[in-house]
């Protein structure tokens, strides 16, 4: 079976050949890290070993992942913990709130409208709850549901924590934003108008409702733009990583998705319809980035933003219309 058979996970609107504000070996951030589990059974796990992976910049897509030393087919990367994430709707009640983990009925679950699988998770989003349980999100949680949106609920996450403090404005500002058009930017209106008024009618404290009153809706837009094109949809295989090694499961059990989330490093990858590099989720938001096969010094790692299944036409409409660009990768060119 090929190996893009395999791959399931999308993500939208990518339009990233324009990067106006790249710097060269971009700081990755704290959701960037490493793991023992990528060490092989035989040898000893070096701790904080660095992740054999750096960003640069590409010839026509703008940044790229490339891989600083050969990577073995099957190695484990890098992990990644999410800067942004939140349930779908259909899932809130069954997934944790903060790691999107399925919660079993023994889990802690102290809350009336979400539930935690963890005292850690529950402690990590006392911030973003303490604003968002202040305010009411009915109107807001309707709108999404009835348009089917599922970014400006991440919006919402980002907003919630922007406020407790708990985040800086500009975490999400070295994303690649996507183009919006006019019609793209009215459609968002409903969305700011309901996100904004759910905090104003909250009552928060003189220095936050300052800070709230300040939100304008070009900074609304501007975190959707980012959250469009780097956003991951998460499904999560389940069972045990070393199973996934064997590639099939990671989305042939796959349940559907219980989440969206943005990502730092993850979001650097480029798309290839025959990818050397596949990003999964276990049975939380973090991501593991597992090499399909081997992989020289120096060579570009990417991924599969689409369902790579799909025939070489439905690829191209799927890129062009979604992601805003035309894929030149092999397989497309081979006419694959
Ligand atoms: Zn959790
Ligand atoms: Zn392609």
């Amino acid at each position: 079976m090929s190996n893009w058979t395999l791959l399931r996970h999308s993500r939208c609107c990518l339009s990233r050949f324009k990067t106006q504000r790249f710097q060269k070996n971009a700081p990755l951030g704290s959701s960037f890290s490493t793991s023992d589990e990528a060490q092989p059974d035989n040898e000893i796990p070096v701790q904080a070993a660095p992740p054999p992976v750096q960003v640069q910049l590409t010839e026509s897509s703008g940044r790229g992942v490339f891989a600083t030393r050969r990577i073995s087919a099957g190695e484990l990367l890098h992990t990644a913990k999410p800067l942004v994430s939140y349930p779908s709707l259909s899932t809130i009640q069954s997934v944790c709130y903060f790691c999107l983990k399925k919660v079993k009925n023994s889990a802690v679950d102290r809350s009336p409208s979400v539930a935690f699988c963890s005292e850690k998770c529950e402690e990590q989003a006392k911030s973003f709850l303490g604003v968002e349980g202040k305010a009411d999100w009915v109107d807001f949680n309707d709108y999404c549901r009835s348009h089917g949106l599922k970014y400006p609920l991440l919006v919402k996450r980002f907003a919630c924590m922007v406020l407790s403090g708990a985040t800086s404005a500009d975490l999400l500002d070295i994303l690649q934003p996507a183009m919006l058009s006019p019609r793209m930017i009215s459609e968002m209106e409903e969305g700011f108008d309901l996100l904004k008024s759910a905090f104003e009618v909250a009552k928060f404290p003189d220095e936050k409702m300052a800070c709230i009153l300040s939100m304008a809706e070009q900074w609304y837009t501007g975190i959707l733009a980012r959250i469009r094109i780097s956003a991951f949809r998460i499904e999560c295989a389940g069972g045990l990583y070393e199973d996934l090694l064997q590639a099939a499961a990671a989305s042939v059990e796959a349940e559907g998705a219980v989440g969206n989330a943005v990502y730092m490093l993850p979001s650097f990858y480029n798309h290839d319809c025959d990818p050397n590099t596949h990003i999964i989720w276990i049975e939380s938001a973090d991501a593991k980035l597992m090499a399909l096969r081997d992989v020289e010094e120096g060579e570009e790692l990417r991924i599969c933003y689409i369902d790579a299944s799909m025939d070489r036409d439905a690829r191209q409409t799927f890129l062009s219309q979604g992601f805003g660009f035309h894929c030149t990768c092999l397989r497309c060119m081979s006419g694959d």
